[in-house]
């Protein structure tokens, strides 16, 4: 059986004729840059999100960036971030000249740990900068306390966790900015690129829409260096399409995920641990063990597909070199860079399918 580590065209066949008219329309009105499906969408999505403002963005990387440009954020500055990510966490950071400071994660979640955080802040320090990796969401509330307790913006990256929730209350709603990805691989993907920035603020909303369009208010005047950062019309109409489906998909990929906790139970395989009171959207269904790189030919032999995310921490990589750490620096991301393997998660994936990952992963350890 072939079990591929992530298939998109399921999905896309399946809604194939409202995306057919919803791109068709954007197409009749030439709305290409921005537009009334950007606007629609991004109305849409604060709502989801139980925020107050949206503004779309070309991608999750600029949303990020463009949330700290509205921080005033910038050389000199130090960000407290994990190590454990998708680089474009640590991008957000060096785009605005600051310096990413990371502090290490709980061994259990994966997460940034708020235990390690207070001791990296420094007069320096400006900010948290938390991911809700994986789908789960970090432990927001120590990070709250923390950043309230010394004067610090929390910043959230939610690129994974659209929708998770922490205590009841929606991911988006705990930092004063939270980026979103909309990368065609992410639980709500557009058909290209793109990203949002959600804030309660209406003051930094407004002024993350002109630093998306050339720092500009009135067209050819420019009151500060913004960037082409805009979302695409098009993008707009696709997500407006699919957000409608995304609590389906949310509770399909929870199905899954249990499935799959309940299956591998008993191997040896570490699983990912879940915070209290939390409701992630496993955007990732991650496992670690020592012999990741040999279950991993395995199951690739057995026609099921894998992912790694992440097999380099951001503080080993050679742009961060800069940086000066080293191989021991943060030991949990290391090690867990070194043990993680990615399930096949997406809710197109059908019961045999999990039921045939998690029989091929019972042979490997009986061998
Ligand atoms: C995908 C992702 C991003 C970047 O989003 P893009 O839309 O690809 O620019 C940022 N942070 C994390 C954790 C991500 O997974």
């Amino acid at each position: 059986m072939k079990v591929p580590y992530f298939d998109l065209q399921a999905q896309i066949r399946a809604l194939r004729p409202e995306l057919d008219a919803a791109i068709a329309r954007t197409l009749d009105q030439c709305s290409f840059c921005l537009g009334p499906d950007v606007t629609a969408f991004e109305r849409d999505f604060a709502q989801f999100c139980g925020a107050a403002h949206a503004v779309g963005f070309n991608s999750g990387t600029s949303a990020l960036h463009v949330a700290l440009r509205v921080l005033d954020i910038g050389p000199g500055d130090e960000i407290i971030t994990t190590p454990f990510t998708f680089v474009a966490t640590s991008w957000a950071i060096s785009y605005v000249g600051a310096k990413p400071v990371y502090v290490d994660i709980d061994d259990a979640t994966c997460q940034l740990d708020p235990a390690k955080v207070e001791r990296a802040i420094t007069p320096r320090t400006k900010a948290i900068m938390p991911v809700h990796l994986y789908g789960q969401t970090c432990d927001l509330a120590p990070l709250a306390a923390l950043a309230k307790k010394h004067g610090l913006h929390l910043v959230e990256d939610a690129a994974q966790a659209h929708g998770a929730r922490y205590r009841g209350q929606p991911v988006g709603t705990f930092g004063v900015a939270t980026g979103f990805s909309f990368y065609p691989g992410k639980n709500l993907g557009a058909c290209g690129e793109a990203g949002a920035l959600v804030m309660a603020d209406a003051a930094l909303a407004e002024r993350a829409r002109a630093l998306r369009e050339h720092g500009s208010r009135t067209r050819y005047y420019h009151d500060e260096i913004g960037y082409n950062y805009r979302m695409e019309g098009i993008q707009g109409a696709v997500l407006g399409v699919k957000l409608k489906h995304l609590a389906m998909w949310t509770a399909a990929r929870r199905r899954i995920a249990h499935r799959y906790t309940e299956l591998l139970r008993d191997t040896p395989l570490k699983l990912q641990a879940e915070l209290p009171q939390t409701d992630g959207v496993w955007h990732l269904y991650v496992v670690r063990h020592p012999r990741r790189d040999e279950l991993r030919a395995h199951l690739e032999k057995q026609g099921v597909g894998t992912g790694l995310h992440y097999p380099v921490p951001l503080h080993l990589q050679k742009c961060y070199e800069s940086l000066g750490h080293r191989e021991g620096s943060f030991p949990a991301a290391e090690a867990a860079a070194r043990e993680c393997l990615s399930l096949p998660i997406y809710p197109e994936l059908t019961d045999a399918q999990v039921a045939h990952v998690a029989e091929q992963i019972s042979v490997f350890f009986k061998a």
